[in-house]
């Protein structure tokens, strides 16, 4: 086991900027999770620590050693590719053996690490099994086996889920965060799913065009994302925005006028801007009958999911966000544990407390203001 460290990395292809100024320190044992939109560099830097990559510039660090210039199979870390890549003409138990037999381990040693790792992935049953007799899911645990086995100082993980359906996506992420418990390897994991992120990391790093926007613990992310694109990107449904200018201690949205509280007011006067984002998660807006809200909308999908339900709805009277098309309808996602009596094209009212307001500078997307983290329920 051993620590991660990049130091300012950046990658170009063709003159093109994959990555840039990449500096995170893993510490020993963590799950780190790499989100972010297709293209925004993820698998770079995962190959870069794997050593598939060579870096245009900065420093690797695997323990307290640079590794920039060892070779990919003198690293000591294994890697879990989305496709698998098991070995087609050997069973189960050749593929888990393969790596340790290039390592000329001894026949015991592999049998012992074969069975541990079977038994810990419930895959004994499969070992004499080859690839195409498996199920996808068969398939990815023994990839992972493959991986264990190697008692590797780092885990790589490529988007391993994404060729499971959803139900087994959800299953193998529980046992793939308790695997993670019982072996307690650093792990680097890359993903675009924000619900794999939240759910698996000890830490997110959040990427966009090859830069890191925030790193933080999967409450730290949601509860206080430093920017826009964080905001937006993190969390299910995303966070709605809206564009709002302030004006003598109110906000107007369109024709919707909400009154600041005293520090929003103090905060929001001493700008030079008086336009902004507003962000609202969906679980802070309430529904409510039209002459009672502070917003006016349109149903335009209800989908009811048991403990909750999902709500579209347009708005009548407010601008959309500037950073989207302006021809565009405004509509915001809205989630509710209340049972919903209504139908697609009734007029909704909408509520939110300010204290559930974020607020982004438009210009730059900073967050400059943002409600009060929830209290934290101790389970320790
Ligand atoms: P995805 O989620 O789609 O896999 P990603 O976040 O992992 O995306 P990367 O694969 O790291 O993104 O790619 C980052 C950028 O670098 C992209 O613009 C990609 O086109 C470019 N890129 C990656 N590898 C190469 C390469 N070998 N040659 C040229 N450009 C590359």
């Amino acid at each position: 086991m051993a620590t991660v460290r990049l130091h300012q990395l950046s990658q170009t292809f063709d003159r093109q900027v994959a990555i840039e100024d990449i500096s995170f320190e893993i510490p020993d044992g963590e799950f780190w999770v790499l989100v972010g939109p297709s293209g925004c560099g993820k698998s770079t830097i995962l190959r870069s620590i794997a050593g598939l990559e060579a870096v245009s510039s900065g420093e690797i660090y695997i323990g307290q050693d640079c590794v920039n210039d060892v070779p990919a199979r003198q690293r000591d870390v294994a890697m879990v590719f989305q496709n698998y890549a098991l070995y087609p003409h050997m069973t189960v138990a050749q593929n888990l053996a393969f790596g340790l037999q290039m390592r000329q381990a001894a026949a015991a040693e592999i049998r012992e690490a074969i069975a541990r790792a079977a038994r810990m992935l419930d895959i004994e049953h499969l070992l004499d099994r080859f690839p195409r007799q498996l199920s996808g899911g068969q398939q990815q645990r023994v990839a992972l086996g493959r991986a264990i086995v190697r008692q590797p100082k780092v885990f790589l993980l490529d988007e391993p889920l994404s060729n499971l359906d959803a139900q087994l996506r959800a299953e193998m992420r529980t046992e793939l965060k308790q695997l993670h418990q019982q072996v307690g390897i650093t792990t680097v994991y890359v993903t675009h799913d924000r619900t794999e992120a939240m759910t698996l990391a000890d830490r997110i790093v959040v990427l966009h065009n090859g830069r890191i926007q925030q790193i933080g613990t999967p409450a730290e992310i949601y509860d206080r994302p430093c920017n826009r694109i964080v905001a937006t990107f993190i969390g299910d449904p995303p966070m709605n925005l809206l564009t709002a200018s302030y004006q003598d201690g109110a906000l107007s949205i369109g024709a919707a006028r909400c009154d600041c509280s005293a520090s929003l007011h103090a905060l929001l006067s001493d700008r030079g801007d008086r336009r902004f984002d507003l962000g609202l998660r969906a679980e802070a807006i309430s529904l409510v009958a039209p002459e009672e809200g502070i917003l006016q909308s349109r149903i335009e999908a209800i989908e009811p999911l048991g403990r909750e339900t999902f709500l579209r709805v347009s708005l009548l009277d407010a601008s959309p966000s500037a950073d989207r098309d302006t021809s565009a309808k405004t509509t915001l996602d809205i989630v509710t544990i209340d049972r919903v009596v209504g139908r697609v094209g009734n007029t909704v009212g909408l509520r939110f407390d300010e204290s559930s307001l974020f607020v982004f500078a438009l210009d730059t997307g900073e967050c400059i203001y943002q409600p009060h983290a929830p209290q934290a329920a101790s389970v320790a």
